[in-house]
């Protein structure tokens, strides 16, 4: 599948129905996640692998990744996103594995190649990310990530001696109107696509 197949097929997917502000659901536009994956499909990364997504709400990255070939994990702590996350795969046929955890709070059993996410950037709970990435890096040797593009050199001190940072693309994020306290129609932020590779 080429990167403008896979970014078509991703727009169908349907977004969260009540977003919550508190853990920060926003849904990765099509063309990011179609970016970021094919990318890492690009890489060896995504084809054949076992994917794992973390914070994975309605499914995007994870669909991203199963229409690519990867066996795919997605974990979520609302049980909400987790059931249109189902819907969605049942609507592309994919067979995604859905596990409700709050990233943070347990340990992970799960052992993957790759993971993927678009955690949340810590606007509303500071370090919100940094969970993220523990886990990330204590469950693959991989990761692709959409981070805040202001957080890289924090990224870079935090994993310093666990991982390294492969390469980091630089992304636009549209986020539309979608919480009262948003003003404008719609808000482009500045990302990075932060590959990790961990070095333990
Ligand atoms: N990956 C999706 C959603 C990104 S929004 C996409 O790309 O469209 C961030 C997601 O992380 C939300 O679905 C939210 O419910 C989830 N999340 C936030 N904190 C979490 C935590 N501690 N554990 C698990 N999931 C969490």
């Amino acid at each position: 599948m080429k990167l403008r197949q896979l970014e078509m097929q991703l727009q169908k997917i349907r977004g969260f129905s009540c977003p919550s502000v508190d853990v920060e659901q926003y849904m990765t536009p099509a063309p990011l996640a179609a970016r970021m994956i094919f990318h890492a499909a690009m890489n060896g990364d995504i084809v054949g692998a076992h994917v794992c997504d973390l914070g994975c709400g309605t499914g995007m990255l994870s669909i991203g990744a199963a229409l690519l070939g990867a066996k795919v994990t997605a974990v979520d702590v609302d049980p909400t996103a987790l059931a249109i996350a189902r819907e969605n795969a049942e609507l592309f046929g994919c067979d995604i594995t859905l596990i409700e955890a709050c990233i943070g709070d347990v340990n992970l059993d799960i052992t993957t190649d790759t993971v993927v996410m678009n955690p949340p950037f810590g606007a509303q709970k500071e370090h919100a990310d940094r969970p993220f990435i523990d886990a990330s890096l204590a469950i693959a040797p991989i990761c692709y990530a959409i981070l805040n593009a202001g957080s890289i050199s924090f990224v870079a001190a935090y994993t310093k001696d666990r991982a390294n940072i492969v390469e980091s693309i630089s992304a636009k994020l549209n986020i539309p109107k979608q919480f009262t306290f948003h003003t404008k129609e719609s808000l482009d932020i500045s990302v990075e696509i932060v590959h990790l590779e961990r070095t333990l």
